[in-house]
């Protein structure tokens, strides 16, 4: 498995904010987004013994496998593996493939090609500004999921940001069905 880096951190974004979880970030991906922060090229390859070994130096029993894009190396024993030693796996996905049936919980999170998903546990949307929002609707229509969360987009232009928030926050009091979820870790600046 091509492991970009595992640390463990609080969860800053979508339903688990503020959890403690063991990040798995994997390397590689099937997008290729302008605003990634993966830094897809650096990976490590490991086993899934090695990774076990790794990941219960941290007391949390909720892992995020996160990319990259983990659809593309994950399977249902991988998922199973971790489960038998008491994890909770939650995957972030950009949900162009579909991952392991016995995933516990599915952060979907849509870029700009359709999803294979008709339902998952929670979506989280980037919002770009107000030429996304045809798109937002479009989306809320063709899945089902326990929340829906946007996302102010970061375009690393602190003018702009502050534009996009403002336009995110107007657009979900207009559609309450949406909910605000900002990137704490980057605020708190923790890891
Ligand atoms: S889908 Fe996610 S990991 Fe893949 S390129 Fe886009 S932002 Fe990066």
């Amino acid at each position: 498995m091509r492991v970009n880096e595992i640390f463990y951190s609080l969860q800053g974004e979508g339903r688990f904010t503020g959890t403690p979880v063991v990040f798995l970030r994997l390397s590689g991906c099937n997008l290729k987004c302008s605003f990634c922060d993966t830094k897809h090229e650096e990976a490590v390859e490991m086993h899934p013994t090695e990774i076990i070994e790794e990941i219960q130096k941290y007391p949390s029993k909720h892992i995020v496998i996160t990319g990259g894009e983990p659809s593309l190396q994950i399977d249902w024993d991988f998922v199973n593996y971790l489960q038998q030693y008491g994890y909770f796996v939650q995957v972030e996905t950009n949900g162009v493939k579909r991952l392991p049936t016995n995933v516990d919980w599915i952060t979907c999170s849509p870029k700009y090609k359709p999803i294979c998903y008709g339902e998952v546990d929670e979506i989280k949307c980037v919002y770009e500004g107000k030429e996304s929002e045809e798109k937002i609707h479009k989306l809320y229509r063709s899945v089902r999921a326990e929340s829906f969360y946007l996302q102010p987009c970061d375009v690393k232009n602190p003018k702009r940001n502050a534009e996009i928030l403002a336009e995110c926050i107007n657009f979900i009091k207009e559609n309450p069905e949406w909910k605000l979820s900002l990137q704490t870790q980057k605020i708190l600046e923790v890891r």
